[in-house]
């Protein structure tokens, strides 16, 4: 255990920040947290509009155990902190030829009903999660609890555990072919498809592996955060300064201050704090770039193929759609060339996929009486320069139209009010470059190996945490992150 008046910085206060910057506390490091905003949660944040309320980012809550793990790690009770329920079903998906699916919550309840309105043989749904299941359990504790840089990783049973779930096809065919070959139908085929955007990723070309992301959602649950996500964010930044975390906002970290090969601080405000760690939860192209000034590393990072961002409206609508729950998917007809537009033409799709999540749905005062939040996302291609404003109109255009005849309303004449996110925004906001959500992309057989490590490899006492390194983005890889970050620093201070 580390020694009472060590000092640690992080810089950032996203989830992952602020779960590194917990555990280190429970370490008895002293922890200053420096972010650039004026708010802690990074993408995982809120704002109200004319009586609606929204979550700025993520609207998907899966493996709460991981928040859970920091509350019982700094032995305090989190029901005095957070709460959260399970949700009954997993989304409803509307394909484009008409047909509709809720997914239930439990798995086979979800195989029969595909079977009955779809005409997916049930066991193949079972069997494909039977084995997103296997392979979870083989490889998630080597690939997502270590870091894939260092060799005590490489050594003993997590190895020859993961070899033992590996199948050839989840490293040779693409999640698409997996898919294709799993099953029957287009439609539970293009569901499955779609998982590979939970990391930004394009089923096209991604592997098979990513065949692992079901088991999370369908097996494991989803789950709703009582007062929306923007709890979780509420959660942690309560529970980091009730350990004594120092949290500073409006202080961009211009620096990390480097001496003899180690990190011994950092600039902030033109004023150097001195440290004995630095954990970086910032996007970690901009920090080799910006605060080591290290042009090699960073022109090293995006050679990886960076992951989609997304466009947001944040819409109050003056209506309440039985037909409508939690997490809603509008499908377009053209997956595959939906893909092709965000990652290869980087262009908006004449036919997006559309998300519908309303909050509104599970929990009164949301939005006004009868009325419902919502919170409507399409997948876009990263900021390389697009004129996002311009672009605005001609994506609302394309959603209103496709929403309304979906539902058999005009959606624009019930707008109330509305907000937008874009790319550059989200760049702009949470310095995540080109306003990827989740850092790198999957696409390739070895993305997970090319994901920056946990910790600098030329400079001592420097870690990374967050979705920009490994394991990737999404609230709870980036709460595994923070960990294996933790985990470092205790092996280096056993040393
Ligand atoms: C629209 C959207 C939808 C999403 N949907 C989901 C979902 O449903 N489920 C899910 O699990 N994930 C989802 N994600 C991804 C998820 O939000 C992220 O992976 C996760 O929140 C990233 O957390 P992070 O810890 O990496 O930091 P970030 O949230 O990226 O925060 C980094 C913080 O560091 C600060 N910072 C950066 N540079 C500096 C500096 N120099 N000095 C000081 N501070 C600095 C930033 O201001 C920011 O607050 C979504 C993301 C978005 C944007």
């Amino acid at each position: 255990m580390a020694d009472k008046n060590k000092t640690a910085v992080v810089i950032g206060s996203g989830v992952a920040g602020m779960a590194a910057a917990i555990r280190l506390a429970c370490m008895h490091y002293d922890v200053q947290v420096f972010e650039k905003n004026e708010y802690p949660g990074g993408k995982l944040s809120f704002f109200e509009q004319d009586g609606y309320k929204f979550d700025a980012g993520p609207s998907l809550f899966t493996q709460p155990d991981l928040v859970e793990e920091l509350f019982t790690l700094a032995g305090k009770n989190i029901a005095d902190y957070f709460s959260y329920l399970r949700s009954t079903e997993t989304c409803r998906y509307f394909f484009a030829n008409g047909k509709r699916l809720t997914a239930n919550e439990q798995p086979e309840a979800f195989a029969q009903d595909a079977q009955t309105i779809l005409g997916e043989p049930a066991e193949n749904i079972t069997n494909y999660l039977g084995r997103a299941k296997d392979l979870y359990q083989h490889t998630g504790e080597m690939f997502l609890n270590n870091s894939l840089h260092k060799a005590s990783t490489y050594l003993g049973r997590p190895l020859l555990k993961a070899l033992r779930g590996a199948r050839p096809a989840y490293l040779l065919q693409s999640l698409d072919q997996y898919n294709g070959h799993a099953f029957e139908t287009t439609e539970i085929r293009q569901l499955f498809n779609r998982y590979a955007t939970y990391n930004g990723s394009n089923p096209y070309a991604a592997p098979g592996m990513l065949s692992v992301i079901p088991h999370l959602e369908m097996n494991e649950g989803t789950y709703y955060p009582m007062g929306g996500m923007i709890s979780i964010t509420n959660a942690l930044y309560k529970l980091a300064t009730d350990l004594g975390v120092q949290f500073h906002f409006k202080s961009a970290v211009q620096k990390i201050t480097v001496e003899k090969g180690k990190a011994i601080g950092i600039t902030v405000n033109d004023t150097a704090i001195p440290a004995d760690l630095v954990v970086s939860n910032s996007d970690v192209y901009y920090v080799q770039r910006n605060l080591l000034g290290d042009e090699q590393a960073a022109a090293k990072i995006i050679k990886q193929e960076r992951s989609s961002s997304a466009f947001i409206f944040y819409w109050g609508i003056s209506k309440s759609f039985p037909a409508l729950g939690l997490h809603n998917i509008f499908f377009t007809a053209d997956y595959q060339r939906e893909f092709e537009n965000i990652f290869r033409h980087k262009t908006l799709s004449d036919d997006p996929t559309v998300y519908i999540n309303i909050t509104a749905k599970l929990e009164e005062g949301m939005a006004p009486e009868g009325c419902e939040n919502w919170f409507v996302m399409i997948n876009v291609p990263a900021h390389t320069g697009q004129d996002w404003q311009a672009d605005t109109a001609v994506l609302k255009q394309r959603v209103v139209t496709k929403l309304s005849k979906v539902l058999g309303e005009d959606i624009g004449a019930l707008i109330q009010t509305e907000a937008v996110l874009d790319p550059s925004l989200i760049e702009a906001r949470t310095a995540s470059y080109t306003g990827s959500l989740y850092g790198t992309s999957s696409n390739s057989r070895m993305a997970a190996f090319l994901r920056h490590p946990n910790f600098s490899s030329t400079i001592s006492n420097l870690y990374f945490t967050g979705g920009s390194v490994h394991p990737g983005g999404g609230i709870p890889l980036c709460l595994r992150s923070a960990k294996i970050v933790a985990d470092l620093v205790a092996k280096q201070n056993a040393i």
